[in-house]
């Protein structure tokens, strides 16, 4: 892919975002909507984020890995940092629905690893990401156009495959309020991985990988990816992940059996790979971008603005499911031994 595309791409998300800034209720019940559509937060702000900010140039931030597109080594991030505030929010809740749903897994309750918290936990996580498509879709067939032009040079996918892909998000939406509204949190598969230490990555997002970890095609009979909710949120004692996949989703369920069946070194290396191809609403500790030094850091901005670009323009070139440079859970990346 080159430069020009590279950034043009990038142009046209950052405008997509801003033109089609959506403030809706991701709950299904208007009636019982507050009319206020506030910021809600997608990773728990004061408790979670927090510990992962550090200071760069004097202000407390975080590194995001949503905007990352520049391969100029002497200067990844630096036009992309973000505070904590802004950076994990996004207007997909009412203030009711906000309030009544996560108060549960917000403020000082711990993640007590129940059914319904990791259901809260995914649910919010695909909320955002059903919020950020629908943005992006709103203000492509807003200008129209311009993006058909740009379609048609880039080969990204057509609109109308970008209208199913929002049917399903649809029907998924309306499946997980249900199981909201009915406590039903076993009509999802959920992997949890919990490590001992603060881990300096956070995130609140949707992975759709096109293969298992055995290389087993992750697409339905309709050649639909199959979207999984990835939440990883850091603790000062204790880290984790919740991975989910909806129960009538064969192959996600598939993914998270495989990787029930992994040592915990390869759950990491699978989990950290997730982050990096999907590149979604996810948050470094400028420590960890540091302790991952010169190389490290090359590697990972490599890695991904190649998944980037493949996801975006080419799916079809990725064969397997591959594994990605770096551990964000390995030992030497822990809060303990990087002193934060
Ligand atoms: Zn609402």
């Amino acid at each position: 892919m080159d430069q020009q595309i590279r950034i043009e791409f990038s142009k046209i998300r950052g405008e997509a975002r801003k033109l089609g800034q959506l403030k809706h209720c991701f709950y299904y019940k208007d009636s019982e909507c507050h009319k206020q559509i506030i910021q809600a937060h997608s990773i728990q702000e004061n408790g979670r984020l927090s510990l992962i900010e550090s200071d760069v140039n004097g202000c407390k931030t975080l590194y995001s890995f949503n905007e990352i597109i520049s391969d100029d080594e002497n200067s990844p991030f630096n036009s992309l940092t973000v505070g904590k505030a802004k950076a994990s929010t996004f207007t997909g809740f009412c203030k009711t629905h906000d309030a009544l749903f996560f108060s549960k897994i917000e403020g000082k309750n711990p993640y007590d690893k129940s059914s319904e918290h990791n259901f809260l936990h995914s649910y919010r996580s695909y909320a955002y990401s059903f919020h950020l498509f629908v943005t992006t879709l709103l203000s492509i067939t807003g200008s129209e156009e311009r993006l058909n032009n740009y379609i048609k040079r880039s080969g990204i996918q057509s609109l109308d495959l970008q209208m199913h892909e929002l049917e399903n998000h649809a029907r998924i939406r309306s499946r997980l309020n249900t199981i909201l509204e009915n406590k039903t949190y076993d009509d999802l598969s959920y992997f949890v991985y919990t490590k001992k230490g603060k881990y300096l990555v956070a995130a609140s997002t949707v992975v759709m990988p096109n293969f298992s970890i055995s290389g087993k095609s992750m697409f339905n009979s309709a050649l639909e990816a199959i979207p999984m909710m990835f939440t990883a949120l850091p603790d000062k004692n204790e880290s984790f992940v919740i991975l989910t996949a909806l129960k009538e989703h064969e192959m996600g369920c598939l993914f998270i059996e495989e990787l029930k069946k992994l040592p915990s070194v390869q759950v990491e290396r699978v989990l950290s790979s997730l982050l990096i191809q999907n590149n979604g609403n996810t948050f470094l500790s400028p420590v960890l971008w540091k302790a991952l030094g010169k190389v490290g850091r090359r590697n990972l901005l490599e890695d991904l603005n190649k998944f980037k670009m493949l996801y975006a323009f080419n799916r079809k070139a990725i064969k397997g499911f591959i594994m990605n440079r770096i551990n964000f859970y390995n030992k030497i990346f822990s809060g303990e031994y990087l002193n934060i």
